[in-house]
């Protein structure tokens, strides 16, 4: 039998990230995918960040991932959006080339050391005495391995609806993976069934961009990774354009064809990423509703038409299309579909996404029930770093609320759970002022560097950077021009005169300056919102709290507290159904167990 320390199971964002953390801290690492031509595949829009997800991939990329690198690699275009707001919110979103993308992270994964990638389709996750054993594919093949991470996304039993039509199907045609589900079903796992839906593909040549606004990148591109260094430039522009009268009339007309209306889909939908029905139907007081069209990549006719997303039939498909200034004879040549897909409950993992019953296994991404290329990313470092040190004996890495968004992610995932895809938002993370995008790396090289992940070279311009930022402070603070600073209309470059060798500090590090100096008043109230969160979190739950015998808390929390059971009083806090009267319930348990 085959044996590896770890198997991956799926290719996706998730799944390379994971296994490229785990091979690159160490471990022979078997990645298993349906399909090698599927690769970080990007099934939906062809970009990568946004609000709050640009912040993930700088977080993914600071802990010493891969997803930042390769979009600095191929994007097409970029833009730092929110900058009209503050800094808390700027979030950068790159363009990519699809298929420039999947070659970049394939790439990755072939040169990669202690890495083997292999087209299979894992049937069963095998468990011995509450510990993982390993896998078997589709083939028989038995696949021994302490640690499995399962990063399957969208695939597990999914189908693709169409109108009246749907088939047994992945995404972009793909087969869908028909067997896993039941073996993680006989594991105990209740399986959910969640839908997401992508717009048509359009030929470029049959589109009239003379009725579109341009949307050009920014002048200045600031890049996702830490580590890329000189200019980058734009290489493809974006439009514009807006649905009409025409387009929302032809859907109330077909509203009965819609599945989602017709009740051919059942799976929960994502309410971040709506379908052009649903906007229709739920802000019916809307004139128009903003399309983008965004090329697909540099060697390719086909665009995105972010907005248009569907699931009615081909024939009601055209006539929306044809009714949008600028597509009135735009080729489809690839129709908008829903796809459903079952997806697990993420409380029944812990904080470090690793199974809270059965040692060894973890899960990242869609599967989770998620939605999201970063949000998949972000998982997946989280799990292999995660996996790894477990395999090393180490302690497990858990990333807080007030840590990284991927501490806001995991901890939402395994407190909350979810009712519906989750999509990452900036309104999620209550310490944003000091989660930004900006910092990332001096929040997380660290942990990514100790971990065996993050390289010296990495962590050293890490440490260059926070040294330099504090020299900037330091001299401001020494000509006592703190306050000019903090005036809105000043930026850092207008002390540059009145504080000799400030501008020889390094960009990133007078970035870092001028916002500590300018927020500083703020910056300080959420560090003292975070030493109280840390104290919450720092009150662990005994293991064998017997909560169910504890009458004095509420019974909706007894049950919640008995089938979750927090790692900390912070927590449970954040468990739906448990009240700050239970909370209190739980202090003079804790201090009474503590005196015993
Ligand atoms: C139609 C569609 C529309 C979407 N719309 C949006 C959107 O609007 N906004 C948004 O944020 N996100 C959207 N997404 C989601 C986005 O694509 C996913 O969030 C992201 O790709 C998830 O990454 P992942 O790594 O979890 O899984 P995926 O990228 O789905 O990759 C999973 C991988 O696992 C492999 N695999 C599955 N089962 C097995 C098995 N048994 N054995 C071996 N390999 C297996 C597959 O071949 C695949 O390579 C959409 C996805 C689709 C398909």
């Amino acid at each position: 039998m085959e044996r590896y320390d770890a198997t991956v199971i799926g290719a996706g964002h998730a799944g390379c990230e994971a296994a490229l953390c785990l091979a690159r801290m160490g471990f022979n690492t078997l990645l298993a995918t349906m399909n090698l031509d599927a690769v970080a595949m990007m099934p939906c829009n062809p970009a990568i960040g946004g609000t709050a997800k640009g912040h993930l991939v700088r977080e993914v990329d600071a802990l010493g991932g891969e997803m930042g690198r390769a979009i600095d690699d191929v994007f097409i275009q970029s833009r730092m959006l929110n900058t009209g707001k503050g800094p808390a919110v700027y979030s950068l979103r790159a363009q990519a080339d699809k298929k420039a993308y999947q070659s970049r992270m394939r790439r990755a994964l072939d040169e990669q050391d202690r890495l083997t990638l292999r087209q299979a389709e894992v049937k069963d996750i095998i468990v011995e005495n509450g510990r993982v054993k390993g896998v078997e594919t589709m083939t028989g093949c038995m696949i021994e391995s302490p640690v499995v991470i399962v990063c399957t996304g969208v695939y597990l039993d999914s189908s693709i609806i169409i109108g009246p039509c749907s088939w047994q199907g992945g995404p972009q045609g793909l087969m869908s993976s028909r067997n896993l589900g039941m073996s993680l079903r006989n594991l105990g796992f209740e399986l959910r069934r969640f839908k997401t839906g992508t717009p048509a593909r359009l030929d470029g040549r049959t589109i009239d961009f003379s009725k579109m606004i341009a949307q050009p990148g920014d002048e200045k591109i600031t890049p996702f990774s830490f580590m890329t260094a000189g200019e980058l430039k734009n290489r493809a522009m974006c439009y514009l354009t807006y649905t009409t009268e025409e387009t929302h009339d032809i859907i109330r007309k077909n509203l009965h064809l819609a599945p989602m209306y017709s009740g051919k889909i059942h799976g929960t939908g994502a309410r971040y990423c709506p379908s052009i029905e649903d906007k229709v139907v739920k802000f019916a007081d809307k004139e128009r509703h903003p399309i983008f069209i965004e090329p697909e990549g540099l060697y390719t006719v086909e665009w995105y038409a972010q907005g248009l997303s569907t699931s009615m039939p081909e024939d009601v498909q055209r006539m929306i299309y044809h009714s949008v200034p600028g597509l009135e004879n735009a080729q489809l040549v690839r129709l908008a579909y829903a796809i459903e897909y079952d997806c697990i409950d993420p409380t029944r993992l812990k904080a470090t996404l690793g199974c809270a019953d059965i040692e060894g296994l973890y899960f990242a991404g869609q599967i989770n029930g998620t939605s999201g290329y970063e949000e998949a990313a972000a998982q997946g470092i989280l799990a292999g770093l995660n996996a790894g040190m477990w395999l090393k004996g180490g302690d497990e890495i858990i990333l807080t609320r007030a840590d990284a968004y991927i501490g806001v992610l995991a901890d939402d995932l395994v407190t909350k759970g979810v009712d519906e895809p989750y999509r990452m938002m900036t309104s999620r993370a209550e310490y944003r002022l000091l989660l930004r995008q900006d910092n990332a790396d001096l929040r997380l090289t660290e942990t990514g560097f100790r971990a065996g992940l993050a390289r010296c070279e990495r962590y050293e311009k890490m440490l260059e950077k926070k040294a330099n930022t504090q020299l900037a402070i330091d001299m401001i603070h020494s000509k006592r021009l703190a306050a000019r600073l903090q005036m809105p209309q000043v930026r850092i470059e207008d002390l540059f005169v009145s504080v000799p060798g400030l501008e020889n500090i390094p960009s990133d590090a007078l970035e870092q300056a001028e916002i500590s100096v300018k927020y500083e008043g703020y910056l300080k109230r959420q560090q003292s919102q975070i030493e109280q969160f840390r104290r919450a979190e720092d009150m662990k739950m005994p293991a064998d709290m017997d909560y169910l015998s504890m009458d004095t808390l509420r019974i909706e929390a007894r049950q919640k507290l008995a089938r979750l059971r927090p790692a900390s009083l912070g927590e449970a806090s954040r468990i739906p159904g448990v009240s700050p009267g239970d909370i209190q319930v739980l202090m003079i348990a804790l201090e009474r167990h503590r005196r015993n």
